[in-house]
């Protein structure tokens, strides 16, 4: 939810801050154009006045020029006594510089002013006006077109804007998709480890035998370490940063079965192993001791006294048979499910994860992890090297 709000406000201000540069290149360009238009108005008209003026003379008689012309001059002496005014020139008061405005009839006027000798002789100014038909003048069609572009480009820029944000932001969704996981296995996971130092400590305070307590302690603290440690590293990582090494998984499943001997043997339940031969996996070995952890851990928890588990390694799998309650065919679907339960009471101490836990490790391993069951008789889980 968080990132799509990211996505949305990237991608709002990317449309933002290309809006403002369309808004500016058109601006600029409409000042171009204006400032290009204006001096071509100028340009033509000291074109026109010089076909006009012959060797500094003003036109004799204006009303022989052509029409077009015609309407177009004025001539004044110095004081600005109007000679000849053409139409163009019906109110606009005489204004020497060379070059001047005005406005008549709604429209605006460019004057150029130019000195000259009259045909009496003394001096005098012709003056010649143009309708000043600059960008202005389209002004509401160009803002019209400029709209229509800038919300069409607008629209793409965000959405392209989206994709990008997206995109970028996948890596940050899934760190914190795998952190969030993170706090959750490390909750679950921490529980034994910590339900076990705190018997230790009460036992050792009870007893006020320190020494044994404190060994003991020690290694469940270690164990912890290590467990935050690989539970944070799987978190953050994915199969990339495995630390894989090819090892001899054969002691490393003896070691698991031996912990748990104590534990099955409480719970009235024989284990049994096939361990013979040496089995070379490229493994990362704490992880694959979780692996063995957990599946013969649960085959205990779910065998009921008198039954058996009987762990046994092959060169291309692991396998984990009980003789316990079962699962039954409409939830071995979902047992690798983040959560998961068949029926809650009877795993109290879980709450569901060790199973996705293993099926993660697999995954990054690159292996497969397949389950047998049958209600009342037993389980297999079979991890099949790749
Ligand atoms: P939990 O912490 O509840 O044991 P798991 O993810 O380890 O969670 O297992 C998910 C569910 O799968 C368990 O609640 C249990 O019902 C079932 N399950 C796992 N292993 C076995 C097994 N060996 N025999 C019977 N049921 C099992």
């Amino acid at each position: 939810m968080i990132f799509r709000r990211i996505s949305h406000r990237l991608a709002l201000q990317f449309t933002g801050f290309v809006f403002l540069l369309l808004l500016g290149t058109g601006a600029i360009f409409l000042a171009a154009d204006y400032n290009r238009s204006q001096q071509m108005a100028r340009a033509r008209l000291e074109q026109l006045a010089e076909q006009l003026m012959r060797l500094g003379s003003l036109p004799g008689d204006p009303r022989l020029l052509a029409p077009r012309f015609r309407e177009r001059i004025r001539i004044c002496r110095t004081d600005g006594t109007v000679q000849y005014a053409g139409s163009m020139f019906p109110d606009v008061p005489f204004n020497p510089e060379r070059f001047s405005t005005a406005r008549q009839f709604g429209d605006d006027y460019v004057i150029l002013t130019l000195p000259g000798r009259l045909p009496d002789g003394s001096s005098g100014h012709l003056q010649v006006a143009e309708i000043e038909r600059h960008t202005m003048h389209d002004l509401p069609r160009r803002l019209f077109v400029f709209a229509i572009v800038s919300a069409s480009i607008s629209a793409l820029t965000y959405g392209v804007g989206l994709f990008f944000a997206n995109r970028s932001l996948r890596p940050a969704r899934d760190m914190v998709a795998k952190l969030e996981q993170f706090t959750q296995d490390a909750s679950h996971e921490l529980r034994t480890p910590l339900t076990s130092l705190q018997s230790t400590l009460e036992l050792a305070e009870r007893t006020k035998e320190y020494a044994p307590a404190i060994a003991s302690a020690r290694q469940d603290v270690l164990e912890i370490t290590q467990l935050i440690d690989r539970l944070l590293e799987l978190a953050r990582l994915d199969a990339a940063h495995l630390r894989r090494e090819r090892t001899d998984v054969t002691p490393l499943t003896r070691r698991v079965v031996e912990r748990l001997e104590p534990t099955a043997s409480a719970a009235g339940v024989r284990l049994e192993t096939a361990l013979t031969q040496e089995v070379q996996q490229s493994v990362d070995a704490a992880l694959f001791t979780h692996v063995v952890q957990n599946l013969v851990s649960n085959a205990i928890k779910y065998t009921p006294a008198g039954g058996l588990v009987r762990v046994a390694l092959s060169a291309t799998e692991l396998t984990v048979t009980d003789t316990g309650i079962g699962i039954a065919p409409e939830h071995i679907g979902n047992i690798f499910e983040r959560f998961y339960q068949v029926d809650p009471s009877r795993s109290a101490d879980g709450v569901g994860l060790g199973l996705a836990l293993v099926k993660n490790i697999c995954d990054l391993h690159g292996w497969r992890i397949g389950v047998q069951s049958q209600v009342g008789q037993g389980t297999t889980f079979v991890v099949t090297f790749a």
